[in-house]
């Protein structure tokens, strides 16, 4: 598989927990969206010049399109169908592919979501986090509880099968009580997909420096792994499937975008602070709108950094994010590294095998439920046995945090 990923740098509030980049000059959108069509020219004949230069033949085809932020619902119908035009003129992306696109129930009317599912989106992703005012208050949301379910309800008449609810749990002061009714409500929206998060302190993010100045406090880890249990086993026992560590799906519904990322797939990535992987060379677009801007406008791609992948660093960052997700593939495993998967684990398979938390078929290596529920503590050791049974140590790489 193969996806494109477009980064909306917009918010209409920032929230106090986030540290993705965004921005709230929404009056400035019109001309990023400008910028936007002329930076997938560009990276699109930059890779034809790549192409021309590798061994690959024919154009390469996209299986996904996947439009984050940011709020990517602040743009209006026109924005969306004048990007969408774009990345047809450029890129050739099957006629049955999955594009997503994130929203924040704050932002969405019956009109833009019919206008969208109208120009192709046929999955969405609502930022929803709780389904408690007192919450959504403290998180700074823009949205109600009630904006929340109604956003839900109009985007299935809209036509909108297939939509994710992002939850969070860990809040500080937040009742085990609370969090379950949050997961109840969310149940009972039959929504084919469900991301659980706990709550991360990130730096640089006001409530990072509550923390630091003792205004909130953390959850105690007990607390933390007792609410993603519950979640885990509480969506397992209404149909939801969890095939990542914070991913849930109905009846297969994966997010196939996702699914990309986490098996090593390449992806082609768009917007101020955007990454992308392509030709085995991973690159950093800028994380400021105004470097952005500026690079584009003169004809350059945004790029801040980029690095090529060794094969073995590929490897290891295969093996790490399969893990945490739908498992480690042993016969792509075999193919693309030479290494026996069952032969490279085989004391963390002989320990956590027999105790359910991992499970072992022909083609896969998996966490089990109870496994991802400890999954840092099984990823770290299989990195390790990796590290041993190659003879290479693998130093995780680290993301470009450059902010103009
Ligand atoms: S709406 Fe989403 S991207 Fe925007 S500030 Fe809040 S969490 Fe971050």
């Amino acid at each position: 598989m193969r996806g494109l990923y477009l980064h909306i740098p917009f918010c209409q509030h920032k929230c106090v927990y986030c540290d993705f980049y965004s921005l709230e000059t929404i009056h400035l959108i019109e001309e990023f969206v400008e910028t936007l069509l002329e930076e997938i020219r560009l990276r699109a004949a930059s890779i034809q010049a790549s192409e021309a230069n590798s061994l690959r033949s024919g154009q390469l085809q996209f299986q996904t399109v996947f439009f984050g932020g940011g709020t990517p619902s602040l743009l209006s119908p026109k924005q969306m169908e004048r990007i969408i035009a774009q990345l047809h003129r450029y890129f050739a992306i099957d006629a049955d592919a999955e594009w997503t696109m994130e929203c924040n129930p704050g932002t969405v009317t019956p009109e833009h979501l019919r206008a969208y599912r109208a120009l192709g989106m046929n999955r969405l992703s609502y930022g929803v986090q709780s389904f408690h005012e007192d919450e959504l208050r403290f998180l700074s949301r823009i949205h109600s509880v009630g904006e929340a379910q109604e956003a839900i309800k109009l985007s299935r008449d809209a036509g909108f099968e297939n939509i994710n609810l992002d939850l969070m749990f860990a809040l500080p002061n937040q009742r085990f009580e609370q969090w379950k009714s949050t997961l109840d409500i969310a149940v009972a929206l039959q929504t084919d997909h469900i991301s659980a998060y706990s709550l991360i302190f990130e730096p640089g993010t006001p409530l990072n420096t509550m923390l630091q100045q003792g205004k909130v406090r953390a959850q105690n880890e007990e607390h933390d792994a007792e609410m993603y249990s519950y979640a885990i086993d509480f969506l397992g026992q209404h149909g939801y499937e969890q095939y990542e560590v914070s991913n849930f799906a109905k009846d297969g519904k994966y997010c196939a975008h996702n699914c990309l990322y986490w098996q090593g797939d390449e992806y082609v990535s768009f917007g101020p602070s955007a990454h992308g992987y392509l030709f085995g060379t991973r690159y950093w677009n800028a994380r400021s709108l105004k470097r952005y801007t500026e690079n584009v406008r003169t004809g350059a791609l945004p790029l801040t950094s980029s690095e090529i992948l060794s094969d073995k660093e590929r490897m290891f960052e295969r093996a790490f994010l399969e893990l945490r997700a739908r498992g480690i593939r042993k016969a792509e495993f075999l193919r693309d590294f030479g290494v026996s998967i069952d032969d490279a684990l085989a004391p963390l398979l002989r320990e956590f095998v027999p105790t359910g938390e991992l499970r072992t078929s022909s083609e896969r290596v998996q966490c089990t439920p109870k496994g991802y529920a400890v999954c840092d503590a099984l990823t770290v050791e299989a990195i390790h046995l990796l590290e041993k049974y190659c003879g290479v140590e693998w130093k995780q790489p680290q993301e470009s945090e450059e902010i103009v």
